[in-house]
């Protein structure tokens, strides 16, 4: 169901931009705690985020305790959502932030403002898509991303290429993978630059049984074909020129949060995540704006985003009666170890007594990740890590961190 632009208010206590997983469960969460007024705004056609267009389980256990596929699980939490009160505003793109919680919004009916006291910004990630990954040759048709690719078998059931090779061993490459076998596509061969699979190892059999080749150690160097893909020419471990022909190309992963809004607008957006800053609360640089779910950094799973969203709502909700502490008092996070590629939130409130950090790293390491203030260790742990895994540390915060501190995180590596 979609719902005209003219339902929207110009003013709003809570506005939700972004319908997936993580605004919807903030706005079911909202709406559960009695505020009346949360609107969200949502681009696409229906509300449900990425999992619209994944058409297959596993999801929805923690939320609804049962396994869901995809577009099931989007269709329930937008249900949820709708029931209880929440105004989900379809087709509708949030087109820019000014201070202070002003939002300019576009859709059929032109553009227009809507000013709320508070804004959650949770508009997910996006793969990286072939023009970023500077790879040459033409621009025939028939390179896409696993998400474009989802859209047009699930949602437009077409079928854009019969023998693509897919680019990447992320989980989503695999889900790349099950979506071609959905529609009937056979892929010759999925490439890795790394020297294993990304994804859990046990992933790397689904190929194998299925007969597509997987070349570990190998770059993706140019898409031959000027009107149709006809070929990749890839380069081996050894060095090594092979061409592999194929009619098709999917870039899968490499995740980028959704920032756009908050780069184009006066928000602080971290170089090391590429999401804005935010503090333990998930306020964002101007605290009329809070951010949640994937956009705070590539890339979780729609039920730990979903969890993100409800956490995201208490402050929300805290933040509208005035009860969170001070912004301004609060204490960076830096990473500074070059394995690592981020830590989430950037800033801690000094009023906690503990504060929960998010990493994950960019290559294998082994050794003890420490959370520094000066020359004070204040959390350790032993970390056997690869790439695009889940770390956390919990760090105590003493209440006599100096005022120019900032809390540094860094690894001891075991060599
Ligand atoms: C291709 C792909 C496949 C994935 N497969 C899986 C999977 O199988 N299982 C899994 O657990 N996770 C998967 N993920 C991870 C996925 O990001 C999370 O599951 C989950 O969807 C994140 O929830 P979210 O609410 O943070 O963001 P999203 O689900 O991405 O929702 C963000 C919403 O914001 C909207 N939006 C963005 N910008 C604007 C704007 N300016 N104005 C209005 N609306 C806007 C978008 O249209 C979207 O609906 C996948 C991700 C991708 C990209």
């Amino acid at each position: 169901m979609t719902r005209a632009a003219s339902a929207l208010p110009d003013a709003c206590a809570a506005a939700i931009v972004g319908g997936g997983p993580a605004g919807l469960s903030a706005a079911v969460a909202l709406a559960r705690a009695g505020v009346a007024d949360v609107h969200v705004i949502e681009r696409e056609r229906e509300a449900g985020g990425i999992p619209r267009h994944c058409g297959h389980p596993p999801f929805g256990m923690r939320e609804f305790g049962r396994v869901l596929t995809g577009p099931r699980y989007a269709r329930r939490l937008a249900a949820q959502a709708r029931e209880l009160g929440v105004n989900i505003h379809t087709e509708t793109t949030v087109a820019a932030l000014a201070p202070g919680g002003l939002l300019e919004l576009s859709n059929d009916g032109g553009t227009r403002e809507l000013r709320a006291s508070r804004v959650l910004l949770a508009t997910g990630v996006r793969e990286t898509p072939r023009a970023a990954r500077l790879v040459s040759g033409g621009r025939p048709a028939g390179v896409t991303t696993t998400g474009a690719l989802q859209s047009t078998v699930y949602l437009a059931s077409m079928r854009p290429f019969d023998r693509p090779v897919i680019v990447g061993t992320e989980l989503v490459s695999f889900s790349a993978l099950l979506t071609c076998l959905h529609a009937g596509i056979a892929p010759v061969a999925m490439i890795e630059t790394a020297p294993r699979v990304v994804a859990w190892r046990f992933s790397s059999a689904l190929p194998r049984v299925l007969g597509v080749a997987l070349h570990v150690n190998t770059r993706l160097e140019r898409i031959l074909g000027q009107r149709r893909v006809e070929g990749v020419q890839l380069r081996l471990h050894d060095g090594a020129s092979r061409v592999v022909d194929c009619d098709g190309v999917v870039f899968s992963g490499r995740f980028v949060p959704e920032a756009s809004l908050a780069r184009l607008a006066h928000l602080a957006v971290d170089d090391f995540s590429g999401g804005p800053v935010v503090d333990n609360f998930g306020r964002c640089s101007d605290p009329a704006y809070h951010a949640t779910g994937n956009l705070l950094r590539a890339v979780e799973t729609a039920g730990w985003c979903w969890n993100e969203g409800r956490r995201a709502a208490g402050a929300l909700r805290a933040a509208l009666q005035g009860a969170l502490p001070d912004p301004g008092e609060s204490i960076g996070v830096v990473p500074v170890h070059p394995a690592l590629k981020y830590a989430v939130p950037q800033r801690l409130a000094r009023s906690e007594t503990r504060g929960r950090i998010q990493l994950r790293v960019n290559r294998a390491v082994r050794g003890r990740l420490r959370c520094l203030a000066g020359e004070r260790v204040l959390a350790e742990k032993r970390i056997d890590a690869l790439p695009e895994r889940r770390i956390l540390l919990d760090v105590p915060l003493p209440r006599d961190l100096r005022e120019e501190e900032s809390l540094r995180i860094d690894i001891a590596e075991a060599h």
